[in-house]
């Protein structure tokens, strides 16, 4: 049985302890120089609640990651004590930066992180070091000088939780891992939020037995920005179809294909790192890149079907998506999009759907 902290309570508990926190946008950032200035990155992707006031600050189709991170800004948590991050992820993201910087105004500073897009060479990865150097010279400005020490040792505890999620994560497309989906999301998500040192210990808390477990549940893989809502999930359980592949930017997507060598050069090891991370919709890379990385996935965990969970409005995802889809159906794999808009429910056309795709995986077990 995992016991994991309450997102809300634990971040409380680190504001009243003293610790400094960082409010962080999706998705990829070098969370390992955070750590080394003694800073909890606590990311922000889903807040729930009603939306009351960010609808007036954005147009009708922006996305409810948007939305939902600009209400939970305009409410000034008090939990947010060291400043914003704004990863550069899309423009909607960028956008929101703005305005938050030049026209709400926050009483903590704002930050940005424009990650390289497109093909990447030699040029690419220069840029990368280069923009590792910038963040760390403007945190020092308001945390004073980096310790090299540190951030050494923030680089090896990354590592340890890279090289832990990558087994975990081959575990479970291997019926190694004795987790529902739900438990199996809740885990990766702890990861936006907890203490590096407390996300070891819960990852390194699971065990993953030597021989497959018996599993005859059909098999799925979720591709998309974040996983399904955890009451989507369970209705997932209930049906016994599990997810046991994920391409997800809040899940797989953030984990180096490989196990990386421990870092040496902490610099170094960031920007190789990030160049080993999956193709993402993000980072308008190559289609026929990742679609054959789509492919090999499904293979790895013999997934039967593919669900595409997508944010409403998420331009990258959607720009990505017809093409993913056309390729997936021409070699035989069944695809169920769905849209989200990160609320909880699910209404009696989503749970139709759902039950018709499984019917139809179960019906290709049998024949
Ligand atoms: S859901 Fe899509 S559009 Fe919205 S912030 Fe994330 S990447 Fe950007």
């Amino acid at each position: 049985m995992m016991n994991i902290p309450n997102r809300k309570e634990y971040l409380q508990q680190q504001s009243q302890s003293g610790q400094q926190i960082m409010g962080v946008l999706p998705a990829l950032y070098p969370r390992e120089m955070l750590w080394a200035f003694d800073i909890l990155p606590a990311e922000i992707w889903d807040p729930p609640g009603d939306i009351l006031h960010a609808n007036a600050h954005l147009q009708a189709t922006i996305c409810p990651v948007v939305k939902r991170s600009l209400e939970f800004i305009l409410k000034e948590p008090d939990i947010i004590n060291a400043g914003y991050l704004f990863p550069h992820t899309c423009d909607s993201l960028q956008n929101l930066a703005t305005q938050v910087k030049d026209l709400i105004g926050v009483p903590v500073p704002v930050y940005s992180f424009y990650n390289p897009k497109g093909e990447f060479n030699r040029t690419t990865r220069q840029y990368y070091t280069d923009i590792l150097g910038d963040f760390q010279t403007i945190l020092e400005q308001q945390h004073g000088s980096l310790d090299r020490k540190k951030l050494s040792t923030a680089c090896k505890l990354g590592h340890k939780i890279d090289s832990r999620r990558l087994e975990l994560q081959n575990a479970r497309m291997t019926d190694r891992l004795p987790l529902s989906n739900s438990e199996y999301f809740q885990l990766i998500r702890a990861g936006e939020y907890l203490q590096p040192e407390d996300y070891l210990k819960l990852l390194d808390a699971i065990s993953i037995p030597d021989e497959p477990i018996p599993n005859d549940k059909a098999r799925i893989m979720v591709s998309g920005i974040l996983p399904p809502h955890p009451d989507m999930l369970e209705y997932f359980d209930d049906l016994h179809l599990s997810l046991v592949a994920d391409d997800l930017l809040a899940g797989s997507r953030r984990i180096p294909r490989i196990k990386l060598d421990p870092p040496q050069d902490p610099m170094e090891y960031l920007t190789e790192r990030f160049f080993l991370l999956p193709p993402c919709s993000t980072k308008a890379g190559s289609l026929d890149e990742r679609f054959r990385y789509l492919n090999k996935r499904i293979g790895n965990s013999q997934a039967q079907g593919v669900l595409f969970n997508i944010v409403k409005f998420c331009e990258p995802e959607l720009f990505d998506h017809h093409l993913m889809v056309k390729a997936l159906k021409d070699t035989g794999i069944p695809v169920l999009s769905m849209d989200t808009e990160l609320q909880g429910g699910l209404s009696g056309q989503d749970k139709t759907r759902i039950e018709a795709l499984g019917e139809l995986l179960r019906d290709r077990m049998v024949s």
